[in-house]
This record gives structure tokens, C-alpha cells and sequence, in this order.
């Protein structure tokens, strides 16, 4: 069994990669390094795909094609889109729909053209452990991850794990606008990023099971970019490290 594990910015991966048992090995092919080995226990292939729909897409492709995985995760920071939702909360994907694509009036809008359908799912058993990992370190490591004066400022009172839709498209979400345009048009759609449904087109067209799992490092208004980059340094990357390892030394168990 070999798993994927997919990101699109460096911080979302760099204290995995430190992680990877001595042996372990890098392939470049596509402008990509393929990190290849053993992450607890588990044979695993690290990629950081860059942002967006085309970069997630070939490097799924790849993933399946050259490096034979069975599985694929993808840990990532996404715009909470939903009401309710808060800075450093995660969304766990059940459903991803790619919000840019509209071919009507030939297609429905958000249909991707002759494959018949608008949303993909991501596999129940992976989702399900993806969102208990993110629960267990939520509860029992956050805390000492991420210190007392970062969660006072980031607002981030008490994280919550929810699972729902995630909506894909080839913008960085950062107006009020676009917000409400989105809520109108995808009323179930708890977060928004960049990747997450052109891996689950690709997994899906491969029969490859997956997961897409986001901290919110936003709310996708106007504020959006702003510590963008310091959201992801200080509070993200610790989401995404540990909870991939829970998750990781979880499935062992
Ligand atoms: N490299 C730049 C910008 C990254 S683009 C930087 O570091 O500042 C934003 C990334 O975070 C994408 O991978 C996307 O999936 C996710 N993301 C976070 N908030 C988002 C939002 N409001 N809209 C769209 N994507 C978002």
C-alpha cells in the first residue's frame, strides 16, 4: 500500500519530509520532487504540487502513473466560505466541486463537461480517519503546538472539525463579493481553495481513493491575503504536520 501525500505551499509539508525514514528518496520529474519512502511505518510518496488546478492535476496524474499509489492525501489552508466557521478550524472534504467551471449553455453550470457530473467524493474510510486525526490533535496536541498568545491572536478560540463540501478554482477568494456570490451559487460549500477537485477528478478517473483535508487560514473577504504567509508559518503547519502524523501512526494501530 503506498500512500500519496499531497500539498501545494512548502510549509504544508516541510516538517513531514524531515520525518521520512533514513533511505528515502527524492524523484524530479515534471519540475516536482517526489520524496519516496517510509513515513511511520507507512511507504509514502511526498510531493509539493504548487498551487492551483493544473499543478494538482499533474501531479495526481504523475503520482498514479509512475509512483503506483494506492491512496492520496491532501493537506493544505483554504478560505472558510461558510457562516459559522472560524480561522484555524479544519475542513475535512466529503464533496469537492471546481466553483470555475462553467461550460452552460452546454452543461449546467459546474458540471465538467462530458464526464457527467459537478462534484467528486472522497473515500469514507480515509475521510473518516483524516477528520479523527484532525479531532485527536485538535484536543490533546493543538494546545501545545500552537502557543497561547498565537491562538489570542489569531481569534482562535476553540478549532472545530467540520466535514462538508470544498470548492476548487484557479483564484485566491478575497472579497466580500465573491463571498456572497459563491454562498448563492454553492450553498453547501464549507471552504474554498485551489487544488482540492482537480485531485479528486484525477483520483476519480483512476478508481484511486483520497482525501483533501484544509486548515482555515482565512475567511476569504477582504482581509484574505492579509499574514496570509504568517498564518501558514506559525499556526497551519503545525495543523498539517501533526495531524498527518496522528493520522499515520493512527491507521498502524
Ligand atoms: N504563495 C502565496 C499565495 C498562495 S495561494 C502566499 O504564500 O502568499 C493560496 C493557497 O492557499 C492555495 O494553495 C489555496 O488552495 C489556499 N487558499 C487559502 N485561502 C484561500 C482563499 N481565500 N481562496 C482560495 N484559495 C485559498
Amino acid at each position: 500500500m503506498t500512500l500519496g501525500i499531497v500539498a501545494a505551499l512548502h510549509e504544508e509539508i516541510t516538517d513531514l519530509l524531515a520525518e521520512m525514514a533514513p533511505g528515502a528518496h527524492v524523484e524530479s520529474i515534471g519540475m516536482r520532487d517526489y520524496h519516496v519512502g517510509k513515513l511511520h511505518g507507512h511507504d509514502c510518496v511526498v510531493v509539493l504540487a504548487r498551487v492551483g488546478k493544473v499543478a494538482a492535476a499533474a501531479t495526481t496524474a504523475a503520482l498514479i502513473h509512475r509512483f503506483a499509489i494506492d491512496e492520496l492525501v491532501f493537506t493544505g489552508v483554504a478560505g472558510g466560505l461558510a457562516h459559522g466557521l472560524s480561522v484555524g478550524d479544519i475542513v475535512v472534504a466529503d464533496t469537492l466541486v471546481q466553483h470555475d467551471m462553467d461550460a452552460s449553455p452546454l452543461f449546467p453550470r459546474f458540471e465538467i463537461p462530458l464526464l457527467g457530473r459537478d462534484t467528486f467524493a472522497s473515500a469514507p474510510p480515509l475521510r473518516d480517519a483524516l477528520a479523527k486525526a484532525a479531532r485527536d490533535w485538535l484536543a490533546e496536541e493543538m494546545a501545545t503546538q500552537v502557543p497561547v498568545a498565537l491562538r489570542t491572536e489569531w481569534q482562535m478560540s476553540a478549532p472545530r472539525v467540520h466535514v462538508g463540501q470544498v470548492a476548487s478554482g484557479d483564484q485566491f477568494v478575497s472579497s466580500a463579493g465573491e463571498v456572497s456570490r459563491l454562498r448563492d451559487a454553492l450553498p453547501q460549500t464549507l471552504a474554498v481553495e485551489m487544488e482540492g477537485a482537480a485531485v479528486a477528478q484525477v483520483c476519480h478517473e483512476y478508481g484511486v481513493p483520497f482525501a483533501v483535508m484544509r486548515t482555515l487560514s482565512d475567511s476569504a473577504d477582504d482581509t484574505a491575503h492579509v499574514d496570509f504567509p504568517r498564518f501558514l508559518r506559525e499556526v497551519a503547519s503545525h495543523y498539517s504536520h501533526g495531524i498527518l502524523r496522528r493520522f499515520l501512526t493512527e491507521r498502524r494501530a
